[in-house]
């Protein structure tokens, strides 16, 4: 079912969706903001306008809401069977791989990533995600219990469970994979029975709004999923807050995190996060050294280090430390820094002007702690948005750079002598996303794994992603899990059902 498109058909439709003004999603229908409003995206690698998207904020928050409250409440999507319901989201990504050179095209040209990498991993990832959840749409089961209620001798009960959709979720997503985080997102909440407003980051609307245009091909009934572009302050805090909503699903920086809480209690919907890190990758001085050089080069500088669980901390045994600080450095400089479009390029631009000051910025605090780079440490060129891949040395654990969450291409290396002091050292975070760990021994590796808190923990690899695989944060990384089978319990509510016989 692969694309058949050639070059020239794809710049006619990645240009056609460029040229005008995108319309939001609500109802079924594609409509411009009530406000008449647009704002611009732009294309990272040259900081030009990439296309205008119509921008929504409370005013349209409140019309998609209330449309997936009617599509849950009384529209034709609570009747489906749960085998149609499946087949929907199956069918989704059947028509996504179908439409894979456009959607990495578009990835690529607004969120600045290579080709290669949005070709390989965002799409495919994204449908894989959608054919998973399609699975667990038929497998969502209760159970039945056995009561014994002390109070009630004699009496006999049939008591059961069951697996309801949790409601109307507003799903709010970040910038640094736009596609798959739509997927990461709706595929769960479709295959439960939900229905969704989704909103996606501002600087990275379009793949978003793509699929919706696969949402209404597949058949998906009116109202089931709505996209309302627009900014977090507005569109964001409104879908947050609003009463109508059962549930929000937030993936974004711990801070903005927070914000969801506070909004989402005037009605206590349920609220699940998937927050920042400052991720530990320990390499120990019995592992495969040079696999350990290239996982913890990729762990850092794999899009940019924009990956809330990029291996920001490298601690290494102090023997081979200068060893694989120097392999990681050399892979840095090595990196072929460019346009995402360009065939040849590694990494791409940092996605916005913002993201760039905020790596330069932690750069220049990096130095002024006393760190010293040795490999980059500066911004690359004059246009868009680029910075060098950069290893940091002489850091230590208080220092800024080693704390807080630089969501970069920048990773501080520190070297450790006891791997007995290493685990409080390594857990010494606000965070507790990710980890990595790098040695041959598998009863320390194991030991580790469990000592670390942390939501993942990847052994002699790292950024190893499935769609069964659940992924979430310890500590201030986030709540629930999403990604396996952990994720149906964030889009699902249990039902005790109680029959006296
Ligand atoms: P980053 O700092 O990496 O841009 P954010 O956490 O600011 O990450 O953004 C992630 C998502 O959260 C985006 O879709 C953004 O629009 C949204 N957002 C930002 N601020 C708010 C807010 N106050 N309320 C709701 N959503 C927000």
């Amino acid at each position: 079912m692969a694309t058949t498109i050639s070059p020239a058909q794809l710049d006619a439709r990645v240009a056609e969706f460029l040229d005008k003004p995108r319309k939001m999603l609500i109802d079924g229908k594609w409509v411009d903001a009530i406000s008449g409003k647009t704002f611009p995206t732009y294309n990272p690698a040259t900081g030009e306008v990439l296309a205008q998207v119509a921008e929504g904020d409370a005013a349209d928050i409140d019309a998609a809401v209330k449309a997936a409250r009617r599509a849950f409440d009384s529209g034709p999507w609570s009747r489906l069977t749960a085998s149609d319901r499946g087949k929907l989201v199956w069918k989704l990504a059947d028509l996504l791989e179908r439409h894979i050179e456009e959607f990495a095209t578009l990835e690529t040209l607004d969120n600045g990533k290579p080709l290669t990498v949005a070709r390989a991993a965002d799409v495919p990832l994204a449908v894989d995600m959608f054919r998973y959840m399609a699975g667990w749409a038929t497998k969502l089961e209760g159970t039945t219990i056995p009561i014994s209620v002390p109070y009630t001798p004699g009496a006999n009960y049939h008591a059961y469970t069951l697996r309801e959709p949790v409601g109307v979720v507003g799903q709010i997503i970040p910038w640094n994979f736009p596609l798959l985080m739509a997927a990461w997102k709706l595929a769960p909440a479709l295959a439960c029975g939900c229905t969704v407003v989704l909103k996606p980051a501002e600087q990275t609307p379009l793949t978003a709004l793509l699929l919706g245009e696969l949402i209404q091909e597949a058949g998906f009934p009116d109202g089931v999923v709505n996209i309302v572009p627009g900014y977090g302050e507005t569109a964001g805090a409104a879908l947050a807050a609003h009463d109508l909503v059962d549930k929000i699903a937030f993936t974004g920086s711990t801070e903005v995190g927070k914000l969801i809480v506070h909004a989402a209690t005037g009605n206590l919907k349920k609220v699940s996060l998937e927050l920042g890190g400052k991720s530990p990758n320990v390499v120990f001085q019995d592992s495969d050294v040079e696999a350990a050089i290239g996982g913890a080069a990729s762990a850092i500088f794999f899009n940019h280090g924009q990956c809330c669980c990029a291996g920001s901390r490298l601690y290494v045994e102090r023997p081979v430390f200068d060893r694989v600080v120097e392999g990681v450095a050399a892979k840095a400089k090595k990196i072929k820094v460019g346009s995402g479009m360009e065939p040849g390029t590694h990494m791409g631009p940092l996605v916005s002007e913002e993201q760039l000051q905020r790596v330069c910025n932690y750069l220049e605090i990096g130095m002024k702690e006393g760190a010293t780079a040795m490999a980059g440490g500066k911004k690359l060129g004059e246009k868009g948005y680029f910075v060098e891949p950069t290893v940091l040395v002489n850091t230590k654990e208080d220092m800024r750079v080693v704390q807080e969450e630089i969501f970069g291409p920048v990773v501080a290396a520190i070297p450790f002598d006891d791997p007995e002091e290493l685990v409080p050292r390594a857990n010494n975070s606000m965070y507790g996303l990710a980890a990595g760990i790098w040695t041959k021994d598998i009863s320390k590796a194991h030991r580790l794994a469990s000592a670390l808190r942390a939501g993942t923990v990847w052994i002699n690899c790292y950024n190893i992603f499935d769609a069964a695989l659940p992924f979430g944060g310890y500590k201030q990384s986030g709540w629930g899990r999403e990604m396996g089978k952990d994720v149906l319990n964030l889009y699902t509510q249990t039902k005790a059902v109680c029959t006296r016989l």
